[in-house]
């Protein structure tokens, strides 16, 4: 083979694991070579081949303004050149939080940290730490980050502890972690009943966008506030995703729009914070804050948290989806996208489903909406998978898996979108 990409993932495997530096990057779920990016620009990558592709990753979320916004890459190089770390804090970090805190009612003080596992890690800690409790209730399907305690899938049986997803995490480390079915009233009753008083925590994606975009049932969400409320345990909403992407409020002010005084206790954010750089974030109110060191006993740091680079290509990203109508604007292209793959793969008689918030979207080749993980897994994979390198081959980069969100950024144009339908056609065709 003399394609590029290809010669590129012969060399990294060598060096690197699998050829990657994160799993999925590896196209081991649909197969075939991963695609080498050179540059990237507005809603467009380009390969090792100087191949170019509609992009509906967007570095699976933050790119929400597109690939190199002027105004963001102005930012990031004004504060490079003031110093690229200092591990002292700056007025730019205050910044941040404030910007976060004005969008969040939730959330009175955060702390900034540099990826998403290490927010809901330290989410975790923090909220067990506050009720001074051990155990936590997690969604199957739903991804925090690899933190151990999180790395968990169901057992056997209902309301069961979990197994470790992965080799090396001990089964004491996730003894704690109780698993439940997203969406299932039935489970989340008893395993309050059960364990209500041990609880320190649930921790929850309101829209998962791990299990590819399954949304979090209004009823569900509403009892699941309830329950935690009852038993003294902590909601913990990790809207690494779906802040500042669905919404400029995240998942969180939609529900609350739907249930009256619904607000989690912590919230995590990550990926459409940092814009592009490492940079994530958790948040409470600040009675649940002052917890953390220096104020209190809950230990919590890191020598880049709040990264000056990092922390100004957050604060640019979040001014510019601050203007007005930016999201009425993202949500209407992501919609239209959303219907131009359900009308295309309605033509052809393909059983497809479909579903969108703000700049982040799903697909399914089944005839419904998944409501849990277990029906996300029973959708047609090789038809997905088909799909995916038809459209890969006519120039649309969708994710690798289809246990992923899909994400649209300001930069795509109405030609973009129409160009994406254009080749789903081709490709349901195919
Ligand atoms: C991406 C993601 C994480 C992990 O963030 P990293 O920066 O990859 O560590 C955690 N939770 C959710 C909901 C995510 O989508």
């Amino acid at each position: 083979m003399t394609d590029r990409n290809h010669a590129l993932f012969e060399r990294a495997q060598r060096v690197i694991p699998g050829g990657v530096n994160s799993p999925v990057r590896a196209f081991r779920a649909v197969g075939g070579t991963p695609r080498f990016i050179s540059r990237a620009q507005g809603a467009y990558l380009w390969d090792a081949e100087d191949r170019r592709y509609i992009d509906y990753v967007g570095s699976w979320g933050p790119m929400i303004l597109g690939h190199g916004h002027p105004a963001v890459i102005d930012a990031v190089q004004r504060a490079a050149s003031r110093g690229l770390s200092f591990g002292a804090p700056t007025e730019a970090e205050i910044e941040l939080a404030e910007a976060i805190i004005a969008h969040v009612p939730s959330v009175e003080q955060v702390r900034l940290v540099s990826s998403g596992t290490e927010a809901a890690m330290s989410a975790i800690r923090l909220a067990r730490g506050a009720t001074g409790r051990a155990k936590l209730i997690k969604f199957e399907g739903c991804y925090h980050g690899h933190a151990d305690a999180l790395l968990v899938k169901a057992g056997s049986g209902l309301a069961t502890f979990g197994h470790p997803t992965s080799a090396g995490v001990p089964r004491e480390v996730v003894q704690h972690t109780i698993v439940l079915e997203y969406n299932n009233l039935t489970q989340l009753e008893a395993a309050f009943a059960q364990h209500g008083g041990e609880l320190a925590c649930a921790i929850i994606e309101p829209i998962a966008g791990n299990m590819n975009f399954v949304r979090a049932q209004v009823p569900f969400m509403h009892r699941l506030r309830e329950l935690c409320t009852q038993h003294g345990a902590l909601l913990v909403l990790d809207e690494v995703m779906t802040g500042f992407r669905v919404a400029l409020g995240g998942a969180q002010s939609l529900y609350a729009r739907a249930i009256p005084g619904f607000r989690p206790d912590i919230s995590v954010f990550g990926k459409v914070i940092g814009g592009g750089m490492p940079l994530a974030a958790f948040g409470a109110t600040r009675d649940i804050m002052s917890q953390l060191a220096p104020l209190g006993p809950v230990y919590q740091a890191g020598t880049l948290s709040g990264n000056p680079v990092a922390t100004a290509c957050g604060l640019a990203t979040l001014r510019e989806i601050a203007k007005p109508g930016f999201f009425d604007a993202l949500a209407a292209k992501t919609r239209r996208l959303v219907e131009t793959l359900s009308a295309s793969a309605r033509e052809r008689g393909v059983a497809f489903s479909a579903d969108s918030e703000g700049g982040m979207f799903g697909f399914f080749f089944a005839e419904h909406l998944p409501q849990h993980y277990g029906a996300v897994i029973a959708s047609d994979k090789e038809r997905f998978n088909r799909f995916f390198h038809a459209m890969l081959a006519r120039g649309v980069y969708l994710a690798p898996a289809l246990y992923e969100a899909g994400f649209v950024s300001a930069a795509h144009s109405d030609d973009d979108i129409a160009a994406t339908g254009a080749a789903a056609r081709e490709a349901f065709d195919a």
